[in-house]
């Protein structure tokens, strides 16, 4: 089983933190719609509404390739893309599923030819995930707090069987980490409410992907900091930088008015969570409450 061990934790996030600049694409059927990749949420949208963009989706304005090339030259050193939104619709060619992009009039799988544009200009390649699904007749709908369908008793939880759902996610997300070669960010998104850690199967989930890919960045959002990375970007962190003063055996805030008194000489940066930081001897400062 994945364990969290921080010298491989910051050999795989080297490359990250020197890197700085990257982008971030959403493209979906919510695109065609074109009010944001929440639109059946935020409009309670049911799917009937929603399933004709399918036949409206060509995909004549992708072009990863053009994207690459413009990312590269703004100096970004790695690119992230949704695989797959709440919406539920794959932007590749899975076989759990007949919502995908492979049965549109684009016919053909997009997230291949992105991951090729990208390792063509030397960029990391990234994929974004969703826990969520909106599709999926297993995904909790009546009284979820987010699903397009919460206000409707007539969409009850009754027959659905998360467990399906779980393998269902678990299969798809060993699809993207197994048919495109090396991937380099996991972006999966998000927790909330119950629906975090193992309810998603998070340790057998995450288990899979470091071993299908090896050095793979994961961000924070299965809501287990035992298990994720926590880089940068909108997703919320659970490390955080402190600055521990390794003779008085303290930790702060980087801001902490008492950091500018610290001697060099016992002054480390530390990368981590509080727990981690008491873990290792160190108590947290009383005037900054790290
Ligand atoms: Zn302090």
């Amino acid at each position: 089983m994945y364990q969290f061990n921080r010298k491989e934790y910051e050999e795989r996030m080297k490359w990250y933190q020197d890197a700085r600049f990257g982008m971030f694409i959403h493209w979906g059927l919510y695109s065609i719609p074109a009010r944001g990749e929440w639109v059946r949420s935020t409009e309670e949208m049911p799917e009937e509404e929603y399933l004709p963009f399918m036949k409206e989706f060509d995909a004549r304005d992708y072009n990863p390739k053009q994207w690459a090339k413009e990312a590269k030259a703004a100096g970004m050193k790695y690119v992230v893309l949704t695989a797959k939104h709440h919406d539920g619709f794959c932007l590749f060619d899975s076989k759990y599923t007949d919502y995908k992009v492979t049965n549109t009039p684009a016919g053909r799988d997009l997230i291949k030819e992105y991951v090729e544009a990208l390792r063509e200009e030397g960029l990391k390649v990234g994929l974004y995930f969703t826990l969520l699904d909106w599709h999926h007749p297993d995904y909790p709908h009546y009284g979820d707090r987010i699903h397009p369908m919460r206000n409707h008793p007539e969409c009850s939880n009754e027959n659905r069987d998360f467990s399906r759902y779980i393998e269902y996610m678990y299969n798809q997300v060993e699809e993207v980490c197994t048919n495109y070669g090396k991937i380099d960010i996991m972006w999966f998104d998000f927790s909330y409410d119950d629906m975090r850690g193992e309810k998603w199967g998070a340790t057998r989930l995450i288990d899979m992907v470091r071993r299908l890919q090896p050095g793979i960045i994961i961000d924070y959002a299965t809501g287990d900091s035992r298990l994720d990375d926590g880089t940068g970007g909108s997703f919320q962190s659970v490390r955080k930088t402190y600055v521990l003063n390794t003779n008085s055996k303290t930790f702060h805030k980087p801001d902490c008015a008492s950091v500018g008194k610290i001697k060099d000489s016992n002054k480390q940066t530390f990368v981590g969570t509080r727990e981690e930081a008491i873990k290792n001897g160190y108590s947290p400062c009383k005037s900054c409450n790290p």
